[in-house]
């Protein structure tokens, strides 16, 4: 069977949610046995995310092999259960890029290098190199909003392909939006015809439409939509809002999408048993109890800027039958106020990831109440070097210890650069970014958590614990129970005569999926429920 390719477009406006759309449909078809993988095609020039501010952009999501991507490869990763690479995210930026290269290069034989060909034939190139990774299926999703400028190459591009590798290989899905008017007591369908027909104006004609409502889609509408739209009937798929974004797989099935993708393509499918994700939908909609978990962190007005988090806390508060509920604690208003009073009530605290100084102070504060008042505390990459530096600080001594990436003229700069990267000036160049091994000591918390020796994570970050001045820490009891083997550098802390206090130098959020979560965030939010329990701060649901 050759790989067949989905595209999914969006229309009218932003924020409808494609990437979820996209991430159902795929674990539907992964569902039925089918070998699926996800691709975003963003329309903007950063060659890719990682210089981007997580206020504009939200998280940075990276790769195994250490890609620095969209977040909705994080949605993808979750709902299907796969791992997706650099060539799961491509930019206008890297398509541009590519294409300046090969001309500079000499490519393209004294030619004229334009949209068309040239950039379209390189999107198709990237769409297609994917595809020949072994899949089923591909699912390509055209970031954006039909109409805009940026979209129109990449739209030429899936007509094109289209074409290329013939109609029954491929489908077009549009996702758009029926507004509800209150004041004329009606769903309105104008907006999706406008913006199907722009689409069939660039030549591409979707074969099914996904229309986002608040209210359910009556059979009239439905057969207005179908007729004005140049669907069938079946093909006008209703997506009411969910009350999880993991209850979208279902709330698709129910309507047919997968069903209707499945015979549109010709695909030969087995039997589906969504069992697993129905009771996991079940455990995430009712759970017994509930506990506060204050997450610590300097970008938490835009909640995106943690997306992995919150989902890796989702994922482990299922496993163990609680709602977690997120505080959100803006790091640089906490320093020198009455932290207790800030996060009372709270069973946990999450010291967040993070680049630059503003803060650092406040998520200082917030390590210390944790270690004192033995409430479990879980340090990430930038929270994991947080604790470091409060413990050289408070417990060592070293009043003046940090982390040579906010003060370069420490005496003890407990975190610096530890690689031979001191002179390497491209900034981007400098990050430890991607999957690395990180071996585990029996007995500790994290050992307990993943049950196993050797245990591989991804990372985002330039800074490490300094080899030569670690000796002090372990000298006043902070334990190093993971290493990385090859360079000798420390990836996870733990402090003795705790509950549950661990660091980790890596992002473990990242690799949480709904059929793995992840162990530590599973073990942290057990370890908060029993502090809950012992403090009566636990609240039964239900
Ligand atoms: N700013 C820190 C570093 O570069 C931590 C990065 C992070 O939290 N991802 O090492």
């Amino acid at each position: 069977m050759s790989t067949k390719y989905i595209f999914v477009t969006g229309g009218v406006t932003s924020s409808l949610g494609k990437g979820i759309i996209c991430a159902s449909l795929g674990r539907l078809l992964v569902a039925r046995g089918l070998k699926v993988t996800v691709q975003k095609l963003d329309p903007y020039i950063n060659v890719d995310p990682g210089t981007m501010n997580p206020y504009e952009h939200g998280e940075v999501y990276v790769t195994d092999d250490g890609a620095e991507t969209d977040l909705d490869l994080g949605h993808y990763e979750r709902f299907l259960d796969i791992k997706t690479s650099q060539k799961n995210n491509v930019t206008t930026g890297r398509v541009y890029n590519d294409v300046i290269s090969k001309e500079r290069q000499g490519a393209y034989l004294g030619k004229t290098v334009q949209v068309i060909p040239h950039i379209t034939d390189e999107i198709q190139s990237h769409v297609l190199k994917l595809g020949q990774g072994d899949y089923d299926v591909v699912i390509v999703e055209i970031g954006g909003t039909v109409g805009d400028i940026e979209s129109l190459p990449y739209i030429e591009a899936v007509r094109q392909l289209r074409y290329n590798v013939g109609r029954k290989n491929t489908l077009s899905i549009h996702l758009t939006l029926v507004p509800y008017l209150a004041a004329a007591g009606e769903l309105k369908t104008k907006p999706t015809q406008h913006s199907v027909k722009t689409l069939s104006e660039s030549g591409l004609q979707p074969d099914i439409l996904v229309c986002r409502s608040e209210h359910p889609l009556d059979h009239s509408i439905r057969s207005k939509v179908a007729r004005f739209c140049n669907v069938d009937l079946e093909d006008v798929i209703s997506s009411l809002d969910a009350r999880t974004i993991y209850e979208v797989p279902l709330l698709m099935k129910e309507e047919g999408l997968d069903q209707r993708v499945i015979e549109k393509l010709g695909l030969e499918t087995c039997d589906m048993d969504l069992t697993s994700w129905t009771n996991f939908v079940d455990k995430v909609c009712n759970p017994s109890t509930e506990v506060k978990i204050a997450l610590v962190g300097k970008y938490v007005e835009h909640h995106d800027s943690y997306k992995s988090i919150v989902e890796a806390f989702i994922h482990a508060g299922a496993v163990n039958d609680c709602k977690v509920e997120v505080v959100w604690v803006q790091s640089d208003e906490i320093h020198g106020k009455d932290v207790a009073n800030i996060l009372e009530g709270v069973a946990g605290v999450l010291v967040a990831p993070g680049f630059g100084g503003r803060g650092i102070e406040g998520k200082l504060d917030a390590v210390k109440f944790a270690r004192e008042n033995n409430i479990p505390f879980f340090g990430i990459c930038l929270g994991m070097q947080c604790a470091v530096i409060e413990f050289a600080r408070n417990v060592c001594g070293w009043s003046d210890a940090n982390s040579a990436e906010f003060d370069g003229s420490t005496e003890y700069p407990i975190i610096d650069i530890m690689h031979d990267q001191k002179d390497i000036e491209n900034m981007g160049g400098t990050m430890r970014l991607g999957k690395y091994a990180c071996k585990l000591v029996e007995g500790s918390k994290a050992y307990d958590a993943y049950n196993t020796n050797i245990v591989e994570e991804r990372h985002r970050h330039r800074y490490e614990v300094n080899n030569n001045l670690r000796y002090k820490l372990t000298e006043n009891g902070m334990k190093f129970v993971g290493m990385n083997p090859e360079r000798d550098l420390v990836e996870i802390v733990e402090l003795e005569n705790h509950p549950w206090f661990v660091g980790v130098q890596f992002h473990p959020e990242l690799r949480s999926t709904v059929n793995h979560p992840q162990p530590l965030f599973v073990a942290f939010v057990k370890a908060a429920l029993q502090y809950a329990n012992q403090n009566g701060l636990d609240k039964a649901l239900s």
